[in-house]
């Protein structure tokens, strides 16, 4: 489809009990074209009374969804996976159009997001309990796994596909119900996705969509209600702090997926073109607009120069536009508060003494576009180095000796994701192991695989997305005694 047939097509309301539904006070969202700074459309706005009809729907479908068969849910999960990818095109344009990224990079995060549907469908006929004798050998220790409940679940921005899939796939693998809420910024996708995953057969109530723009008042309500089992979050650290204090009065079982400030780290005897590159991905993925996105640059100090300077080209060599154009390969940043804070970010590095290697500042006569930005010499204090940067911009930093360079890398409230390039196989343990972080790269400057327990420690938060892990954040173990 075009776009505009594409906007035409995508569904604009409140998905509760398997029906689409306008806001029940009629209040909408304007969802904006970032690259333009045009209105795309609007979506309906949910308000508190909505919410309480998701969370209605979601509890009166968990207890029939639980009882499916485990090979009628990976059916489900595998059907859903191949239609989005036969959607591929459609799924990334609309993505692009919401959120920005250039649609080749759209696409690369269909396949990912998809990839949750495919792996948790493998997953959904493994999940098993154990079978033991107590020691004494009076007992029988039987454990078995069942759904935790119904999932509120929240997601960003910046990932409007996978951020929801991570979560949606194995909750639906293990037989939980869900009322999801979108960011306002990027809900189409998400509606798209409800709207797929009822054609390939989830039941009425399984999953509910509520987009809202009175987002505190009616999270809250959702999250102090005693029906709620689980809150699981994918946004920034501060939000996950309040929600966590807000679920403790409902004891929530809790997943959150916050924040990062990933160190990059070159050592000497480091493979240069493999580590430009990896700089690359873990730089410009997303326009530097992922929790993974490489933050401080560490380089050893006898190859910083030539690393920069390589780096810096490849970086001034990047095409700035609108995602939807060819050959575009940096969009722009989602709104003007994000680019205006890139850009306060530079000068503030800037003015404690960094110098320009290439960009610097913000482009474009509409949207929200920042140029791919090298600084170096840019000292530990600079904001961007505590900050999570969220734009096109690289600062580098050296450093003299590995011991020096951990400490660094581990110097930051977060601890989501480190890289770290050297052709040393003992060198590349020693420093997996002293990083203070969920997920390390060796010689990649990307560790996302639906195959991994993607999360973190620290002020990244705690649970795993992903892997065998992933569908165990939406099981409860039950251990039966049983007197033989
Ligand atoms: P955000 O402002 O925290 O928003 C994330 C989600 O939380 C949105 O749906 C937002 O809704 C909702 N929200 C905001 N205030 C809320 C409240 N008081 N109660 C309940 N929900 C609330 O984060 P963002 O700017 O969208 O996303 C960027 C952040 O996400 C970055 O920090 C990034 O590192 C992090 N992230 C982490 C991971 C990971 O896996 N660790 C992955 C991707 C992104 P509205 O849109 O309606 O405000």
């Amino acid at each position: 489809m075009n776009e505009k047939e594409l906007l035409d097509n995508v569904p604009t309301g409140l998905f509760i009990g398997g029906e689409w539904r306008d806001s029940s006070d009629g209040s909408t969202i304007d969802v904006e074209d970032p690259a333009t700074g045009a209105t795309l459309t609007s979506v309906a706005s949910a308000t508190v009374d909505d919410g309480v009809a998701a969370l209605d729907a979601a509890v009166g479908a968990q207890h029939a969804w639980a009882a499916t068969a485990p090979r009628e849910r990976a059916e489900i999960l595998r059907s859903a996976f191949e239609l989005i990818t036969e959607r591929a095109d459609d799924f990334a344009l609309l993505m692009t159009l919401e959120m920005g990224k250039p649609v080749a990079q759209s696409k690369g995060e269909v396949t990912y997001g998809a990839e949750f549907f495919r792996w948790f469908s493998e997953e959904v006929v493994r999940i098993a309990g154990r079978w033991a004798t107590s020691p004494d050998g009076n007992t029988r220790l039987m454990t078995m796994k069942q759904p935790v409940g119904p999932v509120l679940m929240i997601t960003p921005w910046n990932f409007p596909l996978a951020m929801g899939t991570r979560k949606i796939g194995p909750a639906l693998a293990a037989g939980c119900t869900m009322v999801v809420k979108p960011a306002s910024q990027t809900p189409l996708t998400m509606l798209a996705l409800a709207d797929l995953l009822t054609e390939v057969g989830v039941p009425p109530g399984v999953l509910n969509v509520v987009s809202t723009a009175n987002t505190s008042k009616v999270m809250g309500r959702l999250i102090g209600d005693e029906r709620l089992r689980k809150l699981t979050f994918t946004g920034s650290t501060p939000i996950g702090r309040q929600l966590v204090k807000q679920s403790a009065d409902q004891l929530l079982r809790v997943s959150m997926e916050l924040g990062g400030n990933a160190p990059f780290l070159v050592f000497a005897d480091a493979d240069l073109d493999a580590a430009v590159d990896g700089a690359m991905v873990a730089k410009m993925r997303n326009m530097g607009e992922a929790c993974t996105a490489a933050n401080r640059f560490l380089v050893h100090e006898s190859v910083a120069d030539e690393f920069a300077t390589r780096f810096a080209e490849r970086m001034a060599a990047e095409k700035v536009g609108r995602g939807t154009e060819d050959g575009i390969t940096v969009g722009p940043l989602i709104d003007g508060t994000q680019r205006d804070k890139v850009a306060e970010l530079v000068e503030d590095a800037t003015g404690r003494g960094a110098s320009v290697v290439t960009g610097g500042s913000a482009t474009g006569d509409k949207g929200y576009f920042f140029e791919p930005t090298v600084l170096t010499d840019v000292s530990p204090d600079a904001d961007l180095f505590r900050e999570e940067i969220f734009g096109p911009v690289a600062p580098i930093t050296t450093f003299s000796d590995d011991e020096k360079a951990v400490q660094m890398a581990n110097d930051t409230e977060y601890g989501l994701v480190a890289y770290a390039f050297t052709t040393d196989l003992g060198r590349s343990i020693r420093v997996s192991e002293g990083l203070e972080f969920g997920m390390v790269g060796i010689n990649q400057g990307i560790v996302s695989n639906p195959a991994a327990p993607f999360g973190g420690v620290k002020h990244s938060g705690f649970g795993r997305e992903g892997g065998p892990e992933g569908i165990e954040e939406y099981l409860s173990i039950k251990y039966v005694g049983i007197a033989p």
